[in-house]
């Protein structure tokens, strides 16, 4: 198990900055991932740890070691981390068995201890009774735990799976996402994971870290990300539908929703009267969205568009005012596309954020 610190992380492509000031401790043990939009840098921070790019700036450690800075490049081989890709290739000609082994036997270790060790991880991943085939007669799902297999047998310090699920369909991708999560509890190997599937990240992860253009949004614990968005990008990165986000205006000392006085909770209240600007933006998920409202509380009026249900619940999207909304209902509510409804805001677990730059609107103390 290893444990890696990234310090002052930068990257260029071409004067372009990929990653900027990145700085991040991955605990010895823990299942990290890594998520964030398309192009933010997650797989280029990834390969920066593996050693597959280098760094402009900063410092990369593993086990304290430096592996990467400015006139320091360990090679991926010395660096004991292990690395499975979205197109992983399986030699096509060798069977499960030879791809399983083949990172051993390149490490010249020998045949018995090869074996052994292949017939573990084939044990472990359920793989014993297609050993003898070749990658064309295994399903996807199968091959992908060929990889993880032929990764995860050489004991790495750490495992970096780069949207390892990406190819895979629906349902086979959920099944494969449960096996890596009770494979990572029983051998505690510490793993880094990057996905831009925001359920992948919630539904794998310890922590997740939340990257944007580059730099880290935020830190933390699924159940800590989803509650307590550092940004309007977290908040509507994480969460689907994302967090809903209404414009509050001061008129005259009174802050109004679409022009009509709100009364807010008073962590709220105090937080606004503290504040100087005259715009703020509340942010409230989806199911705090309720619909009947519940006696006091106060409501906005919601234009219904598309209706989807999901059996349990059903997501609503529509209009409050000009702004698009999201509800998420109990499955058996009544709903009609096209109708209003009088929605209560359920403001206890509400948050606030700066109209412009989007950042997190926290307490003084
Ligand atoms: P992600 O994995 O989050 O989708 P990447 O780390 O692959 O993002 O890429 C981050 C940014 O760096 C993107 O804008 C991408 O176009 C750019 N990029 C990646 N690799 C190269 C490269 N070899 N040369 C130039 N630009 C690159
Ligand atoms: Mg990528």
């Amino acid at each position: 198990m290893g444990q890696v610190e990234l310090i002052g992380v930068n990257k260029c492509y071409e004067q372009v900055s990929v990653l900027d000031g990145i700085d991040l401790d991955i605990e010895m043990g823990e299942l990290l991932v890594l998520v964030g939009p398309s192009g933010c840098g997650k797989s280029t921070l990834l390969r920066s740890i593996a050693g597959l790019e280098t760094i402009d700036r900063g410092e990369v450690r593993i086990n304290g070691r430096v592996v990467a800075a400015p006139g320091t490049f360990v090679p991926p081989r010395d660096r004991d981390v292990a690395m499975v890709f979205q197109n992983y290739a399986l030699y096509p000609h060798m069977t499960v068995a030879e791809n399983l082994g083949f990172g051993l036997r390149m490490r010249r270790v020998a045949r018995a201890v090869r074996e052994a060790k292949v017939h573990d991880m084939a044990k472990l991943l359920g793989l014993e009774a297609l050993l003898g085939r070749k990658p064309a007669q295994l399903s996807g799902g199968q091959q992908q735990r060929v990889a993880v297999g032929r990764a995860l047998v050489r004991d790495p310090q750490v495992f970096l799976l780069d949207e390892p699920l990406s190819n895979l369909d629906t349902e086979l991708r959920n099944q494969t996402r449960g096996e890596l999560k009770r494979l990572h509890q029983r051998l505690q190997t510490t793993m880094v994971y990057v996905t831009h599937d925001q359920v992948e990240a919630m539904t794998l992860a310890d922590r997740i870290v939340v990257l944007d253009r580059g730099r880290i949004q935020q830190v933390g614990t699924p159940q800590n990300i989803y509650q307590n968005p550092a940004s309007t990008m977290v908040a509507q990165f994480m969460g689907n539908p994302p967090m809903n986000l209404f414009e509050l205006v001061r008129r005259e000392r009174v802050w109004t929703l679409l022009d009509e006085p709100l009364a807010l909770p008073e962590p709220l209240r105090l937080l606004l009267d503290e504040l100087r600007g005259e715009r703020v933006l509340l942010g409230v998920r989806p199911e705090h969205l309720n619909f009947p409202s519940h006696p006091g509380q106060p409501t906005v009026l919601f234009r219904v568009e598309i209706i989807e249900p999901l059996g349990n619940e059903t997501v609503v999207q529509g209009r409050v005012g000009a702004s698009e909304v999201s509800l998420r209902l109990d499955g058996a509510t009544p709903v009609q596309s096209g109708e209003c409804l009088s929605v209560g805001l359920d403001l206890g677990a509400a948050v606030l954020f700066e109209p412009e730059a989007g950042a997190r609107i926290h307490a003084q103390s």
